[in-house]
């Protein structure tokens, strides 16, 4: 294995080190911080996330508050859940876990949230501060790659970024960041219907794989020295794997995000400090 490893677990600690001091010093002033989160039905996976996202919050001194409604809850109910929270001046931030169950809109209990208490950064008044370039709750995963590529001081400015996946989750707002000016990437954002996808990842030096595909990229699509950033989480036979496959591309790639341990941490982290700063501007400190 060639590829410098670009552990977020390392990134996500120093991230969270410093959440944990701005809520210790929201305490001096007397205010607490507190993340939601609404969930609705039982999949496992989810499940794992939303205990993660406990922990993490338990662990920087954040009160949080598990809100689990069962699969065939009315869209209604799950909106004045939401509506509740967003009224509770305990609540600083809120996470609608996605995807809903089958009969619920995941997108319109997203916009349900009010903007401020966004910890996910997905409402599309947020996704709209991010088009236009103002400050605001920014997206948790895609925020949590630049955090990694800051950490590591990996050159983006000038680099040819194929961002693979185009979700509102990940890869779009994943492009506008690369591409935003003063980053200045120039980016690609390719997709399940992109013509020559491997010929097109090859040009890559910063490479960033979002698809849901265990191990579709080998180390041939890859560009010997890029930048590859692993977002997929597939949980297979052989256990939780990336959308890159580790062995052959930690031969050729300059810089590799793990999985576990890469990105995965990183949204979390994000999520956090979302949150910490929704608490920051509540009491006028911002
Ligand atoms: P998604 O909404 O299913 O989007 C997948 C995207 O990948 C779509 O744009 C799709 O193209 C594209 N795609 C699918 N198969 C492809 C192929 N063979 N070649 C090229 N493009 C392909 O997924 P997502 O929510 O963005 O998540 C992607 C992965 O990241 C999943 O494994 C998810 O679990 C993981 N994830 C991880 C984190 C984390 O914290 N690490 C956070 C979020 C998601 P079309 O648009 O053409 O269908």
């Amino acid at each position: 294995m060639s590829a410098q490893i670009l552990s977020g677990t390392e990134v996500a600690a120093a991230v969270q080190a410093d959440v944990a001091e701005r809520v210790a010093a929201l305490a001096t002033r007397g205010k607490s911080v507190g993340l939601a989160t609404v969930m609705a039905g039982d999949d496992p996976g989810s499940s794992i996330y939303v205990r993660n996202k406990h922990r993490a919050a338990d662990l920087v001194g954040m009160l949080s508050f598990d809100h689990h409604l069962p699969a065939d809850a009315a869209q209604e109910h799950v909106e004045g859940l939401i509506m509740a929270l967003n009224a509770d001046p305990s609540v600083d931030g809120m996470i609608v876990q996605l995807p809903l169950p089958a009969g619920l809109d995941g997108n319109l209990a997203v916009q349900t949230v009010d903007p401020a208490k966004d910890a996910d950064g997905l409402h599309p008044h947020n996704l709209g501060l991010l088009l236009l370039d103002r400050p605001g709750p920014r997206p948790a995963t895609p925020t949590g790659i630049m955090r990694i590529l800051e950490h590591y001081d990996l050159a983006v400015s000038g680099s040819f970024a194929v961002v693979v996946g185009r979700s509102f989750l990940v890869g779009r707002p994943l492009a506008l960041m690369l591409g935003a000016k003063g980053v200045d990437a120039t980016v690609v954002q390719a997709h399940s219907r992109t013509p020559d996808l491997q010929n097109l990842m090859r040009t890559a030096d910063l490479l960033v794989v979002a698809v849901g595909q265990p191990e579709m990229v080998r180390g041939e699509d890859v560009r010997p020295g890029a930048v590859v950033i692993d977002v997929g989480i597939n949980r297979t036979e052989a256990g939780l794997v990336g959308d890159v496959d580790f062995a052959s591309v930690s031969e050729v790639a300059g810089s590799l995000t793990p999985v576990p341990g890469g990105v995965g941490p990183m949204t979390i982290a994000s999520l956090l400090t979302n949150t910490v700063a929704a608490a920051e501007r509540a009491v006028g400190l911002v």
